[in-house]
């Protein structure tokens, strides 16, 4: 971790926090500000900057991430109807906390699809 990582000190439950999951390897827990009625962070309890700091030991970690995002969706009530799951990267890609995210989101933002 670093010290300053506002990430790694929710995950070290070091900082007050709305923590919806949390296991030896990740934590899960609601944005402070929400833009859409589900809007939670998942993370790595170990610090890994960004996507482009990921190698191949990560992958059983980035999968886990998926499988915990899914999990929540199911406990929010959102899986069927569906819901977003984003990994902001790099300040272009409007990533603020520089600790790997992914970010599930519903039900609001999704009145506005990308692409
Ligand atoms: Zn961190």
């Amino acid at each position: 971790m670093t010290d300053s990582c506002v990430f790694c000190k929710i995950a070290n439950n070091e900082i007050n926090s709305n923590i919806v999951y949390q296991d030896e390897q990740v934590t899960a827990f609601r944005d402070i500000h929400p833009v859409a009625p589900t809007h939670v962070l998942i993370v790595p309890n170990k610090h890994i900057e960004s996507v482009n700091r990921l190698n191949s030991e990560d992958e059983a970690l980035v999968g886990h991430l998926f499988t915990v995002a899914r999990q929540i969706a199911v406990n929010e009530g959102i899986a069927e109807n569906g819901f977003r799951l984003i990994t902001n990267t790099g300040p272009d890609g409007g990533q603020t906390v520089f600790h790997l995210p992914v970010l599930l989101l519903a039900v609001q933002i999704m009145t506005h699809p990308l692409g």
